[in-house]
């Protein structure tokens, strides 16, 4: 019997992997496709998530380096409004390369990594849970004293055990045009309903064009727009599902989600890597698997940590929905430089930030 299974491993399912492998733990990981494939993701994250990996991945995966965003009422010739900071703000990051990475990192510490295993059922009884993957020889069945599912934003594992949904889940899609463009700044168009449209300068690897909206909008159709509003050829289209709004329970007797699963993303933008990382370092740290009542403590932990930057980022979410005239006299109002971390949005209200407006109001 395993300590933990943890189905999907994507960066919290590795991250968690590897931090209670370290700890001692019998870990088996189980991934349904080759780890990191399909790409559904800009790979768009702060500097923070050099924390969260090791040796040698800077010089391995990193494509840009962006100070700040230029945000657009409308299509590519609107006017921008610039929000930038004087220090690199965010990476862009080759996100396939940062989960096998992620998952070489949980193997070395001890964790059993498995790929092409798909789960398809959970069992939770009083003692243990079993678990059902289909693999390339067939059905296979594993026992654990508890499960992680970090199998994303559709998460089996969420409901096979009757978990509730994420609040909302909106539909994501890229495609890439392949002339270099090693700009510092991004382009963020706020056309699609009641959230956005964007351009991510990606170094050597291209550069991204992206949109996320929810279900009943013509996201196609807004794509479109934004493709011919650039004027450019776009390949390798993909999509994904972004969930935003955590359930209020993530946790059973012996079972809990980490990451999309959970739906630990930023409301305002969608980005999961680095909350789905930082909860999985709160599973690991709080969760015993010989004491189910542990799992409360997790619930407790990521809450704790997060709640105030999810909060926050509903309400700038909203901004999204404003008239377009409320929109220009605030970005206009807003925009120059800035102190904000783009994971914390709380940080609108501290010293750094402040000094960056008091600075740009002294002129
Ligand atoms: C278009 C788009 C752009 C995005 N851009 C950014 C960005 O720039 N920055 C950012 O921080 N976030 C971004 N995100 C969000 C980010 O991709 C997610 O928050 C992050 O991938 C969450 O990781 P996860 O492991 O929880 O889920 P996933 O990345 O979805 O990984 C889940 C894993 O579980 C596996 N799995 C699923 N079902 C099963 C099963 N039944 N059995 C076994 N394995 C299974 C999958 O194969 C996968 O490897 C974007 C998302 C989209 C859709």
């Amino acid at each position: 019997m395993y300590d933990f299974v943890v189905v999907g491993v994507g960066p919290p399912g590795a991250r968690f992997a590897r931090r209670t492998a370290e700890a001692g733990y019998d870990v088996l990981a189980l991934d349904k496709g080759a780890i990191g494939e399909p790409l559904a993701c800009s790979g768009h994250v702060s500097t923070d998530i050099w924390a969260f990996t090791g040796e040698g991945a800077r010089e391995q995966l990193f494509q840009n380096a962006v100070y700040g965003a230029r945000f657009h009422v409308g299509g590519p010739h609107s006017d921008a409004y610039p929000f930038y900071k004087r220090e690199v703000a965010s990476n862009v990051i080759d996100r396939v390369g940062l989960d096998c990475h992620l998952a070489d990192l949980a193997r070395d510490a001890g964790a059993d990594v498995r790929e092409r295993r798909t789960v398809t059922e959970v069992t939770e009884h009083r003692d243990r849970v079993s678990v059902v993957a289909n693999g390339p020889d067939g059905a296979e069945e594993y026992e654990a004293k508890m499960v992680a599912g970090c199998d994303g934003p559709r998460s089996r594992v969420r409901n096979q055990l009757g978990l509730p949904q994420p609040g909302e889940l909106l539909h994501g899609v890229l495609a890439f045009s392949s002339e270099a463009d090693s700009q510092d700044f991004v382009d963020v168009h706020l056309t699609p309903p009641t959230f956005f449209a964007w351009r991510i300068p990606r170094g050597e690897a291209g550069v991204e064009y992206g949109l996320a909206a929810p279900p009943g909008v013509h996201v196609n159709k807004h794509f479109q727009d934004l493709i011919d509003g650039y004027e450019v050829d776009v390949s390798h289209r993909c999509s994904g599902a972004i969930p935003i709004g955590p359930p209020g329970r993530i946790t059973t007797r012996r079972a809990f989600l980490i990451g999309d699963a959970a739906a630990q993303t930023k409301p305002f933008t969608g980005g999961g890597i680095l909350y789905g990382m930082t909860s999985a370092d709160h599973a690991a740290c709080e969760i015993d698997p010989d004491r189910p009542s542990t799992l409360a403590a997790y619930e407790y932990a990521w809450r704790q940590d997060l709640k105030r930057e999810v909060e926050l980022g509903h309400w700038l979410r909203r901004a999204y929905s404003l008239p377009e005239p409320v929109q220009r006299i605030g970005l206009g109002a807003l925009s120059g430089e800035i102190g904000v971390h783009m994971d914390r949005p709380t940080s609108l209200v501290s010293p750094t930030h402040l000094k960056a407006v008091l600075s740009r109001l002294r002129g």
